[in-house]
């Protein structure tokens, strides 16, 4: 899970960077503390985790989507917002299995709050791809459970 908010933290800063869009800047910085709660919670439980430097994971599925992300993201603007819904997107579901294994409650409440800010950055990425005129199709969420989260109001996360 650490490296899954890396992931949206080092896409971010690449694309951020590349395109000057404030979104990225702005939902970067959340998914810090995403990253420092997680880490948090790796320091509680005594496990050890060294986080490798930007663009560089341990989990070599993570590294392929980085890989794919940067270079999809690149190519314009739009697909950039659209690289952010679909990390959101995956990140969502992934947390949402993950918690079906989970019964302590001092980590279900961090990834409560992990999914909570993955929502509004999901509302916040549809949006401005919805204003520039494109068009985002769920990859992970199904059609359903998107349109629930699309169509509610920003949450305020713990
Ligand atoms: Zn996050
Ligand atoms: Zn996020």
């Amino acid at each position: 899970m650490i490296e899954e908010e890396k992931l949206a933290l080092d896409t971010y800063t690449y694309l951020g960077e590349l395109w000057g869009i404030n979104q990225f800047l702005n939902i970067q910085k959340s998914e810090q503390s995403h990253v420092n709660a997680v880490s948090n919670l790796i320091e509680r439980y005594d496990l050890t985790y060294t986080m490798l430097p930007e663009g560089e994971f341990m989990n070599e599925e993570l590294q392929g989507l980085y890989n794919q992300f940067v270079v999809d993201g690149s190519k314009s603007q739009l697909n950039a917002l659209i690289i952010g819904a679909t990390i959101e997107d995956l990140d969502i579901v992934d947390l949402e299995g993950l918690m079906q294994s989970i019964s302590n409650g001092g980590i279900l409440n961090v990834f409560e709050s992990l999914q909570c800010g993955s929502r509004n950055h999901l509302r916040a990425f549809v949006g401005t791809i919805n204003q520039m005129g494109g068009n985002y199709t769920p990859q992970y969420l199904s059609m359903e459970e998107f349109i629930i989260i699309i169509e509610s109001s920003n949450e305020r996360c713990n």
